[in-house]
């Protein structure tokens, strides 16, 4: 029997509902909330929901029955489909229910399917212990409530939806390698990434919220080429006469809190909703540092190359040209000091040649050394002291190595162009001459030999960046001396195969030691 507020009692369970459902509470709970209110304005007893999952109906919310007594329910979840009018087909019902009332005392049923659009979400099912059947008002209000659970349904999918691509979209702003940042359409910043941290210096936390412009700091960048300028000229709407560009370009370098500076590229991007007006402006930072390096470095290469290559070729060339002369008769002496020039020069040639063509091997990573031989560092400083002495006239070149140097697996031929190297750089930047001491020491698992020389000596800040690739103290000495930044460079390549190390001391005017390291027995990289 229906009771006199009924359908006020309905519409206020309903409203209930429809609060809890915009509330966004907890799916579980709203459909709690449906099943008690949908079992108490039927009068029933217990009550439950099943949603449609991958596979197939599982219980998602009951009311008045046990956990325990929850396996008895199975039956009613197996075999349901959809009729054409759009209502349940439960095979056997009178059946399962019959067998149900054995074990639990609920004996008449009501089910209606969940369904938004024409997509079934589930099926709610009302019980009530004493027999006869529901009415057709029944049903009716059953459909209200089953309405509200497929919308709950349906929301707390589209939310969960949301939620999943909020986070995805989360961990890919955070987890990408550029910088990015999404500021509001007055540029202040409404979300900052790790890889952004990185490259200006500034965790996320003091950022969010300030101005672009506190975190953006230009040294110098192209006037009037920045995201301000170009808001103001209307961007992203192009300039009349203009095709569309969506994107905003603007590069420079960058000032970070400790006063470093970095080279970036920040591309702008907007974000415009469906009327066309901008919601954010997604800017992208890359880090171009390496880039302009690699730009630097060409050029450089260009002209160290041009340079060294043509000064020996004109030297080669003016010798030869003067040696043919038909109208001139050389002394033995002339003939013998400009043919030593030719040859000397030609060796030069050779030996950039060689270099040049080391360095590409590195790069190309097919730069090998046979560490397979036994070298007897000693033995290799007395023949580089050896060939050097017959070049200069000013210099005293000392071998000092204790008796009984022991022998280091190695690459001899490689190991006497470090050598050479350093013996060379030794004699070229000593310039008024001097001693050009080698010497070896030996310790418990790998010897050191050192190149000491009482030359112009190498500023604090400089001793690691020589042995960068073309890198050349940018003195008057080094100007006026040939050289191509190379030596170094590979000579660190060479003793890093061997797995040992090499550094430079010294200061300004005091002369400067190189020394490099070498393990005394195969490292297992060797074997
Ligand atoms: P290069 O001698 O061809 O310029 P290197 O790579 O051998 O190239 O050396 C790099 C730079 O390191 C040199 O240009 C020079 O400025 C500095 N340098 C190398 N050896 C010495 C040394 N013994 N004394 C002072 N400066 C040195």
């Amino acid at each position: 029997m229906l009771l006199p507020d009924y359908r006020v009692r309905q519409r206020d369970y309903l409203l209930e509902i429809s609060r809890a459902i915009t509330a966004q509470l907890d799916l579980d709970e709203v459909l709690r909330r449906i099943l008690r209110a949908s079992t108490t304005m039927l009068v029933g007893q217990a009550g439950l929901i099943a949603l449609q999952g991958d596979e197939g109906l599982r219980v998602r919310a009951v009311y008045g029955i046990s956990q325990a007594m929850l396996d008895h329910f199975s039956p009613l979840l197996t075999d349901i489909s959809i009729r054409a009018d759009g209502d349940l087909d439960i095979p056997k019902l009178d059946e399962k229910i019959q067998k149900l009332a054995q074990a639990v005392d609920l004996r008449q049923v009501v089910a209606l399917p969940m369904s938004v659009g024409s997509e079934f979400v589930g099926v709610i099912y009302i019980f009530r212990t004493y027999g006869g059947s529901f009415s057709r008002n029944d049903h009716r209000v059953l459909e209200s409530f089953a309405d509200q659970a497929a919308i709950a349904v349906h929301n707390a999918r589209l939310y969960a939806g949301a939620q999943r691509e909020r986070k995805r979209f989360e961990a890919i702003l955070e987890h990408a390698a550029d910088g990015v940042m999404i500021l509001t359409p007055d540029l202040q910043i409404e979300s900052f990434n790790r890889a952004l941290s990185q490259i200006t210096g500034r965790r996320a936390e003091q950022t969010i919220g300030r101005d672009h412009d506190d975190v953006i700091v230009w040294r110098c960048c192209a006037p009037g080429a920045d995201i301000h300028a170009a808001l103001a000229a209307g961007w992203p709407a192009p300039p009349a006469g203009e095709r569309p560009t969506d994107t905003l370009y603007v590069e420079g370098d960058l000032v970070r809190p400790d006063g470093t500076t970095i080279s970036v590229g920040v591309t702008y991007a907007p974000l415009l909703d469906a009327k066309g007006d901008l919601v954010n402006v997604i800017a992208n930072v890359r880090d171009i540092t390496h880039f302009r390096k690699a730009q630097e470095m060409t050029s450089t290469f260009v002209s160290v190359i041009s340079h060294e290559l043509k000064t020996p070729v004109a030297l080669i060339k003016g010798y030869a040209s003067t040696l043919r002369r038909e109208d001139a008769a050389w002394s033995p002496e002339t003939l013998q000091q400009s043919l030593k020039v030719i040859e000397e020069e030609a060796d030069r040639l050779t030996t950039l040649i060689d270099n040049l063509l080391q360095v590409s091997r590195l790069q190309s990573g097919a730069f090998e050394v046979d560490l397979s031989g036994d070298v007897a560092l000693d033995q290799l400083a007395n023949r580089v002291a050896e060939n050097f002495r017959t070049q200069t006239g000013k210099h005293t070149i000392v071998v000092d190595f204790p008796a009984g140097f022991p022998k280091v697996p190695g690459d001899e031929a490689n190991l006497r162009h470090v050598l050479d190297n350093l013996v060379g750089n030794a004699i070229k930047y000593s310039p008024n001459g001097g001693e050009v001491r080698i010497s070896g020491t030996v310790h418990d698992d790998k010897v050191c030999v050192s190149v000491t020389d009482q030359g112009v000596g190498i500023p604090y800040d400089e001793l690691e960046r020589i042995f960068e690739r073309f890198y050349r103290i940018d003195d008057a000495l080094t100007r006026k001396t040939q050289g191509t930044g190379l030596g170094l460079y590979l000579a660190n390549a060479i003793i890093e195969a061997h797995g040992g190390d090499i550094w430079a001391e010294g200061k300004p005017g005091e002369g400067a030691t190189f020394t490099f390291s070498l393990p005394r027995y195969p490292t297992p990289s060797m074997l």
